[in-house]
């Protein structure tokens, strides 16, 4: 449980005393934990199904957007959920379990993605004593004020600046990664060119960063649900998020529900915290003909 909150989200941005305590809130309530157990491979959906009256899916979205060009087999390149969890793990004082190790100390760090996941991965870097921090964002730089008089459904953009960019990351809008730069296998640049704002590029505006570690962070593209339903079908949205409207979530599988990122695509905690509420809500609906329980 709070697998992205455990081992996504810094410590220096949530630490991890607020989880353990709702942990113990849970358990005290009666809530049974298995940990390292993987649906769809330890243990089957059907079974699952079979021996519950209801089962919830709340596995997240977490396959990350890859970018295919030349060089990305390199050595130093990495998505960014293969860096955080290991920082993580170490202020929490876990062991590593015989990963390759990554880490920024002594390099320069190229962050793609200007999202709240590549805000991590600067405050990360920093923290572990990078030389340099630039972060790349394909989208052109939103303005310092936002335009009031926007009307729904435009959404009115203004920069943000993240306390982790405030530590000191080289922020670049508009910037497409062409190739990496490859030296005896390791990554060792970034080969770049400016974009317009329908990401056309721009001619003449090549330019080349240097890097030692290039951290992957443009987002999420949806859950990973390949193995838990091998053996059986569930309807998709068009994106690959399970199936389920935002009443009832329920899926289109007899006892099967689902909530969080898995049915939404990858958000906010808030969300998933409504999410799996009013899930609960519909089951019990299911379960006992009614719910007194709140929304
Ligand atoms: C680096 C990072 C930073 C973020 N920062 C913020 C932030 O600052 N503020 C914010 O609001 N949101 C942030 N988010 C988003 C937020 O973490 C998610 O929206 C939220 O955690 C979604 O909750 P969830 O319960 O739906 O899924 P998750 O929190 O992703 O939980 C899914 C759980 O299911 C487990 N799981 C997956 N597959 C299986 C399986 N087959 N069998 C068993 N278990 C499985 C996972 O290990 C995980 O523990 C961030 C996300 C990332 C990646």
């Amino acid at each position: 449980m709070g697998g992205l909150l455990r081992y996504g989200i810094p410590d220096f941005k949530m630490e991890k005393t607020h989880i353990d305590r709702r942990l113990e809130q849970l358990s005290a309530e009666g809530v049974h934990f298995q940990c390292g157990v993987e649906l769809g491979l330890d243990i089957k959906i059907n079974d699952m199904i079979k021996e519950h009256d209801a089962l919830i899916l709340a596995c997240g979205a977490e396959k990350p957007r890859d970018l295919d060009i030349e060089g990305r087999n390199a050595d130093g390149i990495h998505f960014a959920m293969d860096f955080l969890p290991q920082q993580n793990r170490r202020v929490g004082k876990e062991m590593l379990e015989g990963l390759e190790e990554i880490t920024a100390d002594g390099k320069h760090v190229v962050v793609i993605g200007g999202g709240d996941t590549g805000s991590d991965c600067i405050g990360t870097s920093i923290r572990q004593g990078a030389l340099s921090v630039t972060q790349l964002e394909i989208m052109p730089a939103p303005p310092e004020r936002e335009d009031k008089l926007l009307t729904w459904p435009n959404w009115p953009l203004k920069m943000r600046t993240s306390s982790s960019q405030e530590e000191g990351a080289d922020r670049e809008f508009s910037v497409l990664t062409t190739s990496f730069g490859v030296e005896n296998g390791k990554v060792s640049s970034l080969n770049c060119i400016r974009v317009n704002e329908k990401f056309e590029k721009i001619e003449n505006s090549e330019f080349v960063i240097k890097a030692d570690l290039v951290l992957l962070a443009m987002g999420f593209v949806s859950p990973i649900t390949d193995r838990i339903f091998k053996d059986t079908e569930v309807s998709l949205d068009k994106r690959g998020n399970v199936l389920a409207d935002d009443k009832s979530y329920k899926t289109s599988l007899d006892k099967l529900w689902v909530a969080g990122d898995m049915r939404r695509g990858q958000s906010l905690v808030v969300w998933a915290i409504r999410e799996g509420r009013q899930a609960a809500k519909s089951v019990d609906k299911a379960l006992m003909g009614y719910s007194s329980l709140s929304d």
